[in-house]
């Protein structure tokens, strides 16, 4: 037995694809020390974890004080969340040993905890992965555009890391995307872009669905024999009053059950009538609603997308931020679906979307090859076999 600190912030889609594995550890016989916010305590315990928090509220307030509009930002943001991540982290595990780390891939510095406590570190990554190669170009391309204020400031905050934690950030990919001698990838090879770019520190186990009913008043019951369209936006980029009532004009008096998840930001009564045909939710048990669902209209979140795959159902995409035009582009490469633009959308592109993506048979057939994959892929399984290999 081994005992294992995981550090993991506090979003649904770093945390949700982490329970498997850590389920599947524990039941391996390791012992795991959990770090995230409060929130995702109850769940996280279920796992058989020793669940450790940090503070949520002061973690978003230091990492949106980083700045939003350039992803250098996001990066001075991530650094400085250092100052409520570490300190508490190590404080919490003062006198403690472990045998190794397992950090999300952006947040709770994990990267740099590795190196203060000089640990085996193994990187979870929850969204596709990036080269540093890549990933470089990237900030190139968009570094013409960005302050030199910004760059002064990433360069200051590493040096604050530097004198405070002893720790050397050599590049912004490595606070972007905390590289580590081991990555698990919850996805496959064939779905990363430049799957073959990727040496064999990386390890592509396919997604990490594990059941997590959380919400015990959703009647499941009522959505079978439908024909089912189910509607979220995901956790983070969901305040989208005008979208959902556009759903509304949609969908409302056809033949088909919709169920929209619309996020804890906003409430149902902002939304006005809602059509007999809807069942509108702050929160579902998604995995459990995919099950009965025909097509799902998503932002295109990594989890959600392989979610939806995985469970043999096609997709229309409408990415909002992040990685999510990515995501939605390899959905359309590899046909399980359509990728629409939120800006111009209209209740008719919607509607006639819909009624496209479920009559046309290639996207079954497109689906149902992925999600071949994706069940074979080993998901959690396959992470503690690979976790275990690292460890010797
Ligand atoms: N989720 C859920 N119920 C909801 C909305 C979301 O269970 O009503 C879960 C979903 O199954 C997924 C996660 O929240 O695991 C969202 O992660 P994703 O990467 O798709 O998007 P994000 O919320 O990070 O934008």
């Amino acid at each position: 037995m081994a005992r294992v600190l995981f550090i993991n912030g506090g979003s649904e889609g770093h945390v949700n694809p982490t329970i498997g594995v850590v389920e599947e550890l524990i039941s391996r016989g390791e012992e795991v020390v959990y770090f995230t916010i409060e929130d995702f305590r109850e769940r996280m315990e279920k796992t058989g974890a020793t669940v450790r928090t940090i503070d949520g509220q002061k973690f978003i307030k230091a990492f949106i004080s980083g700045g939003r509009n350039y992803l250098l930002e996001r990066i001075n943001g991530l650094l400085l969340t250092a100052d409520i991540v570490i300190s508490s982290v190590l404080e919490q595990i003062k006198g403690e040993h472990f045998d190794y780390i397992i950090h999300d891939s952006m947040f709770g510095c994990g990267r740099m905890l590795a190196q203060i406590l000089n640990l085996p570190a193994i990187n979870s990554c929850t969204s596709f992965a990036q080269t540093k190669a890549s990933f470089d170009k990237m900030l190139e391309q968009l570094s013409q555009k960005i302050p030199v204020e910004i760059y002064d400031e990433f360069h200051r905050l590493t040096e604050m890391v530097r004198d405070k934690y002893g720790v050397e950030v050599q590049s912004p990919y490595e606070v972007f995307c905390n590289p580590a001698p081991l990555t698990i990838v919850y996805t496959t090879r064939e779905f990363q872009p430049f799957g073959e770019a990727f040496d064999q520190t990386y390890k592509f186990v396919g997604p990490s669905i594990s059941s997590r009913l959380k919400q015990e008043n959703f009647d499941l019951t009522a959505l079978e024999g439908k024909s089912l369209i189910y509607i979220s936006l995901g956790t983070v980029f969901n305040q989208a009053i005008d979208f959902y009532k556009l759903c509304f004009t949609a969908f409302d008096n056809s033949e088909y059950t919709v169920v929209m998840s619309i996020g804890e930001k906003t409430q149902l009564s902002e939304l006005g009538e809602i059509p007999k045909n809807f069942i509108v939710k702050n929160y579902v048990p998604q995995i459990e609603v995919l099950k009965y669902t025909k097509l799902f209209i998503t932002h295109g979140g990594m989890n959600s997308t392989h979610e939806g795959l995985y469970f043999g159902v096609p997709l229309i995409v409408i990415p909002q931020s992040a990685d999510q035009p990515i995501i939605a582009g390899q959905v359309a490469n590899i046909g399980a679906g359509i990728k629409l633009e939120m800006q111009s959308l209209t209740a008719n592109q919607l509607r006639e979307a819909a009624d496209h993506v479920l009559n046309q048979p290639s996207f079954h057939k497109a689906v149902a090859t992925i999600r071949e994959s994706f069940q074979k892929s080993g998901g959690y399984h396959q992470a503690a076999d690979e976790i275990f290999e690292f460890r010797g």
